[in-house]
């Protein structure tokens, strides 16, 4: 028997590697841009065509490279970033990992140019497959610029694996954001297609915050600015009105990397209580700045997960900042931003706290209020307990994974309700405006109306999803709807789904559309609203689960179009609302699960009063 074990070449062994790295354009975008801002660039152009699929390019006016250093910037573990294993616990740079530039280099065609400042020529080298097949000298103005293009031309099988343009594109757009967001200092521009889709230029946390989020933000955000010897932070969270039903706009960032952390976010969101609904999400900007000793980011470079030395106190910090903030707003409204620029800018507005965040941490009141209260962290579970003892009462068996689709099929359903007119007896009482009470021939309902609606709209939806026209309300006066370019991005790609369920909408360029017409029950002058409504639920849309888009968005338009707990109904609305629950297929359940009523029946009654 021969022996079989191979070393791998190089090539392969990189393409291998990369593809831990670049798993899409977007990662390629993301590291591209973190090395422009590495270099110490003030101005930083993206630029892509076809979603990033034949051409990134990331062009900064950076410090450059030298020949020999544009070289082996493309060899594996090849980084001017650390040299010493010390260094991980100083890192102040975005990269460190040596493995971007490679991992490009294995799976697209390379092109650089580079110049440092100080030298006269710069380098024009090109790579593909890990090899340089060309490299000399040449003229270039000083900085660099890196295009690669035709991603995976030579890993076809995931180029295969890449999604639709618009998909890749919304990807793209949000890496964009997330750093040009932790970088307000530097100007950022993003092309697509030769369309500028941002233009981003240098100025305060604040600007770019509303560059990119919208003027409306503009006058509904409130400062945060906490200053410890251990941590700071700032940044902004949005005033409770800009709360969203859906995890809306919500950024954080830890030492200008973006993160995502359910542990942090539960600190911010705990912070808004009894100030926003329950369901719906605050919007925020916050920045976190620790010693990077306290940190851990040696995880996977891809990954936007971090580890603290000591979490429990970042969550605490984090939560009293940003009650800290909103007790200043709702005592001291005249602090908000709707004050014009310069009085915002100055000292006295923006740095309420100068004094006690001099203190130190051990001191600070801040400290005292989340040291004394150091259950802080705990996280309660979501405990429905209580309502197992009542499950013998329920003619619904609660699902046990909500989010199946298949449950709905496979639920075996009472038939004999179904026939609900001989079966109800005309008699409906609403309680707290939420739950109605409707008598049967032998005990009651509770229906929850916004869930009974919801499985009303969807199956509604649903139906005209599946027709080919639906109805379609022409506008007397077509609205236009001006989004965001990231919005812009994912409406484009709804057009058609939007269409199947009775919206006809066209793009009128320039991220605005105009909204010819609208579902036939969408109310006039809501249109805009409503619209907006569906992006924000559709975007943030679980994505646990895979749903068709069409699916999505069905039960995006049933949640939306669901008469809301709160509302008072007169009793012929109640009785078409549960006359039209009784109609659908499966009325016993919200799309998501939810029993959507429980039945009462008089024998269950009796037993409860030991008749
Ligand atoms: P890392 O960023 O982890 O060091 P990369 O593979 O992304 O690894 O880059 C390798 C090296 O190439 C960097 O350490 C840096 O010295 C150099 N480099 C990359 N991009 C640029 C740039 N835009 N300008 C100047 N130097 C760059
Ligand atoms: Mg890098």
């Amino acid at each position: 028997m021969p022996d079989i074990i191979q070393l791998l070449p190089d090539n392969i062994a990189n393409q291998i590697a990369a593809g831990e790295v670049i798993q899409r354009p977007a990662s390629a975008v993301k590291e591209l841009l973190e090395n422009a801002v590495d270099a110490e660039a003030t101005e930083i152009q993206l630029i892509v065509s076809d979603a990033g699929k034949s051409l990134i390019q990331v062009i900064d006016n950076g410090k450059g490279m030298s020949e020999t250093d544009a070289r082996m910037a493309f060899e594996r573990h090849a980084t001017s970033k650390i040299r010493a294993i010390e260094d991980l616990f100083r890192i102040k740079t975005m990269g460190f990992r040596g493995e971007a530039l490679a991992s490009i280099a294995a799976v697209a065609q390379v092109e650089v140019k580079t110049k440092k400042q100080e030298d006269e020529l710069g380098t024009y080298i090109e790579i593909e497959n890990s090899t340089v097949i060309k490299q000399e000298p040449c003229a270039y103005i000083g900085g660099t610029s890196i295009s690669m293009k035709n991603l995976f031309f030579n890993v076809p099988a995931r180029r295969n694996f890449l999604k639709s343009n618009a998909a890749e594109m919304r990807h793209i757009v949000d890496e964009f954001i997330r750093v040009a967001m932790a970088f307000p200092e530097l100007f950022f521009s993003l092309t697509a297609n030769g369309q500028q889709v941002f233009h981003l230029e240098a100025g305060s946390l604040k600007q770019r915050v509303v560059q990119i989020l919208g003027t409306s933000y503009n006058a509904k955000m409130v400062n945060v600015k906490e200053e410890t010897d251990y941590l700071n932070i700032y940044g902004f969270v949005g005033k409770p009105e800009t709360a969203k039903k859906t995890r809306g706009d919500q950024y954080l960032f830890v030492n200008n990397r973006f993160i995502k952390s359910a542990y942090l976010n539960h600190a911010i969101n705990s912070a808004f209580d009894g100030m926003i609904a329950k369901d719906s999400f605050p919007s925020y900007v916050l920045f976190i700045d620790v010693d990077p000793s306290q940190v851990d980011i040696n995880v996977h470079p891809t990954k936007q997960e971090i580890k603290f030395e000591d979490e429990k106190i970042i969550y605490a910090f984090v939560q009293a900042a940003v009650k800290h903030a909103l007790a200043q707003f709702s005592v001291a409204p005249s602090l908000d931003f709707t004050l014009n620029a310069e009085i915002q800018n100055l000292d006295a507005v923006s740095k309420p706290f100068t004094e006690e965040s001099k203190e130190t941490v051990s001191g600070s009141n801040l400290y005292k209020t989340f040291t004394q209260k150091n259950q802080a962290h705990f996280i309660e579970k979501d405990n429905r307990s209580e309502l197992k003892d009542w499950k013998s009462f329920f003619e619904t068996e609660k699902t046990e994974d909500r989010r199946e689709e298949l449950v709905e099929t496979t639920f075996s359903y009472e038939k004999n309700i179904l026939n609900a007119n001989s079966y109800l007896l005309n008699s409906f009482l609403q309680l707290h405006n939420t739950y109605i009470i409707a008598a049967t021939q032998n005990g009651f309902l509770l229906v929850h109306q916004q869930l009974a609606h919801e499985r009303i709209q969807y199956e509604k939806y649903s139906r005209l999803a599946h027709q080919l026209h639906a109805g379609s309300q022409k506008k007397l006066f077509p609205v236009t709807l001006e989004t965001t370019a990231s919005d812009a991005v994912l409406l484009n790609e709804m057009l058609g789904d939007l269409q199947t369920i009775g919206y006809t909408i066209e793009p009128f360029g320039n991220n605005s559309f105009v909204v010819q017409g609208t579902p036939a029950d969408i109310a006039q002058g809501n249109e805009k609203h409503s619209l907006e409504l569906l992006l924000e639920q559709y975007k943030h849309f679980s994505s646990d689960v895979k749903f068709s888009r069409r699916e999505k968005l069905v039960r995006c338009m049933a949640r939306q179009q669901a008469i809301k707990a709160g509302q008072a109904l007169t009793g012929e609305e109640m009785k078409h609302l549960i006359e039209e629950l009784f109609k659908c297929t499966t009325p016993n359940i919200t799309p998501t699960g939810n029993p959507t009523f429980l039945e009462f029946k008089e024998d269950y009654l009796d037993r409860m009063f030991g008749r």
